[in-house]
């Protein structure tokens, strides 16, 4: 199981691009610091305040550390689900089925766009608190989910992804 359940945390102001955080690799964390498990319940606390959010990467909270939450429950375009769950120092391991998709992040409010994923990833991670060893196997929008996180904690965001101006959208709407 890697469904979250650990202390329940603060909820942190999230920052927007351009910031540098946003942009700069984060650093490999030890997952069992008491202070990586504050920032994992504080990713958890503010993804779950925020509509619409599926997933919370530590650079977005102003930390440049390679720590992320994903909760895509209940998400319509979802196939596996995990529930709530925090990664550290995750890696992709294995990819395929590759297909563009729309995104948004709260990063950047403004804008979405349309990336290019797999549509099936096998990460190898660990668990905040425990630092369990996990292999995370999933698909669909889950898998979209967490190669954006992913990609947060390598200071990227959605936008280098995008595979020009014409795959950028002004958002009309705010879930
Ligand atoms: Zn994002």
């Amino acid at each position: 199981m890697i469904a979250w359940d650990g202390p329940s945390g603060s909820v942190l102001p999230v920052v927007t691009a351009p910031s540098t955080v946003l942009s700069t690799v984060g650093d490999e964390v030890d997952p069992a610091d008491p202070a990586v498990v504050q920032l994992a319940a504080d990713l958890v606390a503010t993804m779950k305040v925020s509509p619409g959010c599926v997933g919370l990467a530590a650079p977005q909270v102003g930390v440049g550390a390679q720590v992320f939450a994903v909760d895509v429950t209940g998400h319509p375009k979802a196939a596996t689900t995990h529930g709530v769950f925090v990664l550290c120092n995750a890696k992709i391991i294995e990819a395929s089925r590759w297909k563009a998709g729309r995104e948004g992040c709260m990063s950047v409010p403004d804008l979405t766009g349309d990336v290019k994923r797999a549509g099936r990833i096998v990460v190898a991670a660990t668990l905040p608190g425990s630092g369990e060893e996990v292999t995370v196997t999933t698909d669909a929008f889950e898998a979209r989910a967490l190669q954006h996180e992913i990609d947060h904690c390598a200071g990227k965001l959605f936008l280098d992804r995008v595979a020009g101006a014409h795959a950028i959208y002004q958002r009309k709407v705010y879930l």
